[in-house]
C-alpha cells in the first residue's frame, strides 16, 4: 500500500487549472448537482455555494419540483431546475431528464438532502450506469445503496464516495473503527471507488494514493458541513483534477477554510455557509 500523504497549499496550486487571460466559463467545468427534498432545502444551496466558491465554471442544480422555488430563490449564480417528484422527493420518472442533463457535464454530485426513496435509488443507479464523467455520491445517495453495494462496482464512471461513519456502516455493515485509513481502503477495494471517509481526521483512499486530512475543527460538526465539502469536491472534479487529488484538495480546502473562520469567530457559531464564503481567500 502507498504511503499516506498530507495536503498543503503549494500542492493545491500546482493541481488547479491555470486561468489564462483568454479563458471562458466553459473551461472550468460544467457540473450537475442532484440534491434536495422537502425538508432539505439548504443542502442543494450549500453544495452549490461550495462549488461556486471553489471555481466551478457552470453549475446546474436539479431539485425535486416542490422545493424548486425555495432553492432557486437562494441561489443567484447556479442554474436551478425542477425535477419530477413524488412525496416531496425525486420520482423515478425524473430519470430521463436527469440523464439528458448529465450528458455534456464534466462532473456530477448526487445525494445531498435527496431523501431515501425509490426515486433516489433509481437516480443513483441511472447516473452510475450512464455517466461518462466522475460522480460524487454523498449522503442519501449512499444511504439508498444499503444492501446494493454492487451498484458501485458496476459503475460506468469514476466514483467518489464521501461517507461519514453512519453512511459507511450502511454500505459496509460495520463502523470504520480505529483504523480509518484501513476502513477507507476496504470500501475502496470493495467498490472500485475513491473513498473520502469523513471525520475529525478525514482519510482519503484511491487505487494507488492515500491522503490524510489533518485540518478542520469541531466547528464543522454541524448540519450542512458535508454539503459544502461535496460541492467543493464536484467543482474540483469538473475542473479536471483526478478523483483522489480532488478529494484530498477538497478536504484540505474545507478544513483550512473552517480553521480560518474559527480563528476569527470561534467554533460555536461557525456556519457551513461561512466556510464556503472563506474559500476564495485560500485560492489563487
Ligand atoms: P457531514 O456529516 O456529512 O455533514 O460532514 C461533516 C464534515 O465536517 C466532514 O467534512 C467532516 O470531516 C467535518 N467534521 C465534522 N466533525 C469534525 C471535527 N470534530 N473535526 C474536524 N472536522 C469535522
Ligand atoms: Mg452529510
Amino acid at each position: 500500500m502507498a504511503d499516506i500523504s498530507v495536503m498543503d497549499a503549494e500542492r493545491l496550486c500546482g493541481w488547479l487549472p491555470r486561468r489564462a487571460r483568454e479563458t471562458h466559463k466553459g473551461d472550468f467545468g460544467r457540473i450537475l448537482l442532484l440534491c434536495g427534498a422537502v425538508g432539505y432545502t439548504g443542502a442543494p444551496a450549500l453544495a452549490a455555494m461550495g462549488a461556486a466558491r471553489s471555481g466551478a465554471g457552470l453549475i446546474f442544480v436539479g431539485v425535486p419540483e416542490p422545493v424548486y422555488p425555495i432553492v432557486a430563490g437562494k441561489l443567484l449564480e447556479p442554474m436551478v431546475f425542477p425535477l419530477l417528484a413524488q412525496g416531496g422527493m425525486l420520482a423515478e420518472s425524473a430519470v430521463p431528464e436527469i440523464l439528458a442533463r448529465l450528458s455534456g457535464c464534466d462532473a456530477c454530485l448526487i445525494g445531498c438532502g435527496l431523501g431515501r426513496s425509490a426515486g433516489t435509488f433509481a437516480a443513483v443507479q441511472a447516473v452510475l450506469a450512464n455517466a461518462s464523467c466522475p460522480v460524487v455520491v454523498d449522503a442519501d445517495g449512499i444511504n439508498v445503496l444499503e444492501g446494493h453495494i454492487d451498484v458501485l462496482r458496476g459503475a460506468a464512471c469514476p466514483v467518489v464516495l464521501t461517507p461519514h461513519d453512519g453512511e459507511y456502516r450502511r454500505l459496509m455493515g460495520r463502523l470504520p473503527g480505529e483504523d480509518r485509513m484501513g476502513a477507507a481502503a476496504a470500501l475502496a477495494e470493495k467498490t472500485g471507488a475513491t473513498v473520502l471517509l469523513k471525520g475529525h481526521r478525514t482519510a482519503i483512499c484511491g487505487a494507488d494514493e492515500r491522503w490524510e486530512n489533518r485540518c478542520g475543527n469541531p466547528g464543522l460538526a454541524t448540519g450542512g458541513s458535508g454539503d459544502v465539502l461535496a460541492g467543493i469536491l464536484v467543482s474540483l472534479l469538473g475542473q479536471g483534477l483526478p478523483p483522489v487529488h480532488a478529494a484530498a484538495a477538497a478536504a484540505w480546502l474545507h478544513g483550512t477554510a473552517a480553521d480560518r473562520c474559527a480563528a476569527r469567530m470561534g467554533e460555536y457559531g461557525l456556519l457551513p455557509s461561512d466556510v464556503a464564503a472563506e474559500l476564495p481567500y485560500l485560492l489563487p
